[in-house]
Order: C-alpha cells, then structure tokens, then sequence
C-alpha cells in the first residue's frame, strides 16, 4: 500500500515544468479574486456580460437603463400585446375555409369547426359538408348572404324601414334561386346535390314568412322529392306530413301547392310500392292541376308522366301507352307555341334592330323556365327511351317524341343535336304511309339550317 502512493523514478528526475507552475499561480489568483470579489466589481461584471444571454435578464435590465425614451425599446414596450391566437387541432385545409369553434353546420347542424372563408357566414362540421353545401348551392349564394345576415348599425326609423324592405327583397331572391336551383337538380336526377339547396330554401322561407306559412310547401315537397331520390323515404314522409299539417291548416291554400303535394305522395307511394296509393294522389295531382291551369297544361303533364311510370312498373303496357303519349301530345304543343315565340323574337330583332327594345321584353316574358327546361329534357328523354325499348314498335309516336326534342335542343341552341334528332324524326316519318307531321319536321329543319351558328 505504501509502495503505491511514491511517485515514480522518471518524475523526480524531471525539472518542474514553468508553464504549470505559472497556471497554479494564475489559478490560485483566480480563486483568490473570486473569493474576494464584491458583487458589483468589475470582475463580476465582466464575468456576467460574458455569460448572458441576449435575453437574460441582464440585458433586459442593461437596455432599459440605458434606453432613449424614442427608441426603439420603448416603441415595442409601447405596443399592445397580441392575443395569444387558439391553436389548430383539426386539419386544416386553405381552400375550404378556416378553423371555426363556434356555430352549428349548415346541413346536419352538428357542433361546427369549419367557416366559409369568402362569406365568414356559413358554418360546417367537416370539409365533406362544406364541399356539398357549395356544389349545390352556396357557391351562387355566398356573396348574397352578406348583406343578408350581418347586421348594420340602426339609423333613423325611414331608412330602417327601407333597409327592411330591402333585407326581405334579397331573402326572396335567395329563395327563388335556391328552389329553382334544387328543382332543377331533382330533374336532371341529382337528387343529392338538390338536398343542401333545398333546404336552405325551407330556411330562408321560414325566416321571411314565418314556420307556419303556405309558402313554406313549396320547399318541403323540394325536400321531399330529394329525399324519395336518395332512398330516404321516412325523411320524406316527414317532411311531406309538415307540408300537408300547413295544407289543412290553410283551406285558402291555392291548387297549385295542392297539386304539388299530391304529386310528392305519388312519388312515395311509388317509390315504397305501394301502387294503389300512388295512383290515387297522382290522380288527385291531374285533378287540381288540370283545374287550376288548364285540361293541356305543362303542369298537369307531370302527373300524367308519373302515372305512366306507375303503370309500366305493373306491367300494364296499354295504359301507360296512352298516357305517355298524352305527355308528348302536352309538351308537343308547348314546345311548337315556344318555337313560334321565338321566331317572333328574332323577326322583332331583324326589324328594328338597334332601336326599339320595349316590344322584344314583352314578346320573351313567356318563354321557358329553367326548371320546365329541365323537366321537358327529363321527360321526353326518359318517354324516348321507352319508346325504343318498346318491344311493338310505334314508329309514329317516336317521331312525335323526336320532333318534340329536336324542337326543345332548337330553343336552347344546341343546333347541332337539335338537327340530328330532327333527321331522325324525318327518316322515321318518311317510311310512313300518311306523312302529315313530315311537313313540320322539314320547316323546323330548315329554321335549324337558317341559323347563323349552326354547326353541323
Ligand atoms: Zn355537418
Ligand atoms: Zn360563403
């Protein structure tokens, strides 16, 4: 043990090094300072400004002692905090909005985290809502809801009254597009993208006349025939027994909206198989719309064309035969009175061209409307291909279909279909023995032909 503490031989050999002599001394006199040192010495100092941190405390202290009151210390010293922002726990995606906390989504009114960016007015709980909110409706309404739903400060009593009165315009604005938009979807069998549409029809008429209104019928049976074309069959049935509770309600409600509502029980009816049911309310829907805007009418047409569908799904081919020819013979007439409209249109336009416009208003104010537009598409499509399929082939009754269509392709400008359809219709009649229609088919194909876009 005692062997093991002696230096070895090689170092006692060795002269003492000076360097290590001179760290012991400076090291000693380190400690010594150390040591001795007040806390506001200069070695202390010089010490704490070695090791501070830009933002210790030391420097804070140091700058504000030495700080010009213009400087710009005291500039961000004066500025106001910001508000500590909530962080983001949802994905977040820049293109469908930014994160919301409050508020209930648009469609299914679960709690909402998301908002329309452009509007900042409409809420959602998740981008699928929002996207579907925005293909079928909000992306015509957005801007619209803005001056709808914020609040401005209130002024003398006479521009409130006008500023109401302008606030209940632009609602029944939003309500016809909303319902025209929907009702076009249901036409063109878009039956999901009509929901969100619909119901913010039902919401706007419920704010502007109030939850027990007849005019709220229109958008529940919107809702209604969405909801038969998804496959929802008791949420329509919901909605169509609210529409029918304010029907009974009001015996002065008009046979328009009662043609309506029969027909939305047919579609359920047909829709859930009960037949017999169907037939009675589209029964009832000919009844009243035939009384209400004539035995040949457009609006009558489409109970005819359902009650058709009901009996070609029992198999009972006569009937439905008679019936969807009676639909073309109704939208054959309708189309050939709009084609001569338009004709005079254009003549006005030839005339006096540049001149005179108040005659050309008056002349276009009973052209269609987009949903009738639609609704003639759907129908006589949907009657042209039965007619095809048909296995008795009635060559006469799909010239008249044909004619229709080619006549319908006509009024939008869509030349080129319009004049292939046309042909159709000519080849079919021309094998004919009695050729009566053929006449009109060769005028409309000529009209085609005169148009100066037409592209064959
Ligand atoms: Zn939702
Ligand atoms: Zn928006």
């Amino acid at each position: 043990r005692h062997q093991r503490h002696t230096p070895p031989a090689r170092h006692l050999s060795r002269r003492p090094d000076p360097h290590a002599l001179l760290r012991r001394c400076r090291r000693r006199f380190h400690l010594c300072r150390r040591r001795h040192a007040h806390p506001t010495s200069a070695y202390f100092r010089r010490k704490r400004r070695r090791h501070a941190q830009p933002t210790s405390a030391y420097f804070r202290r140091k700058r504000r002692r030495h700080a010009q009151p213009t400087s710009a210390y005291f500039r961000r010293k004066r500025r106001p905090r910001r508000k500590h922002r909530p962080v983001a726990t949802a994905t977040r995606s820049p293109r469908w909005g930014t994160l919301e906390r409050s508020g209930r989504c648009e469609l299914c009114g679960a709690a909402a985290r998301l908002r329309c960016s452009r509007c900042r007015l409409t809420h959602y709980c998740d981008v699928d809502h929002q996207k579907a909110d925005w293909v079928s409706i909000h992306e015509k309404i957005c801007q619209l809801l803005i001056p709808v739903c914020t609040s401005l400060p209130s002024l003398t009593s006479e521009e409130r009254k006008h500023r109401v009165e302008q606030l209940v315009k632009r609602q029944k604005y939003i309500i016809d597009l909303t319902s025209s938009t929907a009702q076009k979807f249901i036409f063109d069998g878009k039956h999901e993208k009509a929901l969100p549409a619909a119901l913010h029809a039902l919401r706007f008429s419920t704010k502007v006349y109030g939850s027990s209104s007849v005019q709220l019928v229109p958008a529940y049976i919107l809702l209604a025939e969405a909801c038969i074309g998804v496959g929802n069959l008791q949420q329509a049935s919901n909605y169509l027994s609210q529409a029918q509770w304010i029907v009974l309600r009001s015996p002065d409600c008009s046979s328009a909206f009662q043609h309506r509502l029969h027909r939305s029980f047919g579609l359920l009816y047909a829709a859930d198989g009960n037949f017999d049911q169907a037939l009675y309310h589209l029964a009832n829907d000919i009844y009243l719309a035939s009384s209400a805007f004539g035995l040949k009418s457009v609006e009558a047409s489409g109970g005819y064309f359902h009650m058709a569908n009901v009996f070609f799904c029992q198999n009972k081919m006569d009937i439905a035969n008679s019936l969807y020819a009676e639909v073309t013979d109704i939208w054959h007439t309708f189309l050939v009175k709009s084609v001569q409209t338009q004709e005079q249109i254009h003549k006005l336009r030839a005339e006096k061209s540049p001149f005179t416009e108040d005659k050309e208003v008056e002349v276009s104010e009973d052209t269609m409307t987009e949903a009738q537009q639609a609704e003639a598409i759907q129908v006589l499509n949907a009657v042209l291909d039965i007619r095809e399929k048909a296995p008795k082939q009635q060559p006469e009754e799909t010239a008249r279909v044909l004619h229709a269509l080619a006549m319908l392709y006509y009024l939008f400008m869509d030349l080129s279909k319009a004049y292939e359809i046309g042909m159709k219709a000519f080849d079919l009649l021309k094998q004919l023995p009695q050729q009566e229609s053929l006449e009109a088919i060769g005028y409309l194909l000529k009209l085609i032909d005169s148009q100066p876009s037409c592209t064959k």
